[in-house]
């Protein structure tokens, strides 16, 4: 699906579920109000992608009728959508686990040069012992997700996972080439970015479309 040369650390979530919320997502008459709880439910599946890499280490739990080996995450897990639209994958993630912690980074696209601008950050600290969770439902040019990583890893973050949506091969190329050590997840691989850094044929604005301001 992707022909970029870094395929190695980008991982298409193959699953019934996600396949079909993407494409109520992608639907242009999909109503802001379905389009929120599709994409917060898609989130949720995404997060289960990227949870398979975390470590767990083994605890005893006692049930009703005995003891039993039982599980919990090793690591503490840190939540960062990019502002606006990573918002919308927050709501769902933060559902599923809502003992993660949650930063913010505020990356402004000049829609000239389509280049990111930082306005706003910020992070919870220990970030170098924890699971970071990069959101943004779209992987477009890349350059926001880049400058989000190089903040990330300025503030102390070593694990990074950048979970979106949609991607596409030049915003995987973008990324890639300046973090190598990101994995990405996606739900989907679309082949194109036109003129206006628009996924073709991705699913329009994603943060219009969640918060109703098209
Ligand atoms: N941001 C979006 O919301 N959609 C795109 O297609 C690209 C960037």
């Amino acid at each position: 699906m992707s022909a970029t040369k870094h395929d190695a650390r980008v991982r298409v979530a193959q699953h019934p579920l996600i396949a079909t919320k993407l494409s109520i997502l992608r639907e242009k008459t999909t109503m802001p109000e379905e389009f929120r709880r599709n994409l917060q439910e898609v989130s949720m599946l995404l997060l289960g992608e990227a949870a398979r890499a975390w470590e767990i280490t083994t605890t005893d739990v006692e049930t009703p009728l005995h003891k039993c080996a039982g599980h919990i995450l090793a690591r503490p897990v840190v939540l960062v959508p990019i502002l606006r639209a990573g918002l919308g994958m927050l709501d769902g993630m933060s559902r599923v686990l809502p003992e993660a912690s949650v930063g913010h980074i505020g990356v402004y696209r000049d829609e000239e040069t389509l280049r990111p601008t930082t306005y706003f950050c910020r992070l919870p600290s220990e970030l170098s012992k924890a699971h970071v969770v990069l959101l943004d439902p779209m992987l477009a040019t890349g350059f926001s997700a880049t400058e989000a990583v190089s903040l990330l890893k300025k503030n102390g973050a070593s694990e990074i996972q950048f979970v979106c949506l949609v991607a596409c091969p030049p915003g995987i190329e973008q990324l890639q080439s300046a973090h190598a050590d990101v994995s990405i997840i996606t739900a989907a691989i679309d082949p194109e970015l036109n003129e206006f850094g628009y996924i073709v044929p991705g699913l329009g604005d994603a943060g219009d479309r969640y918060f109703g301001t098209a």
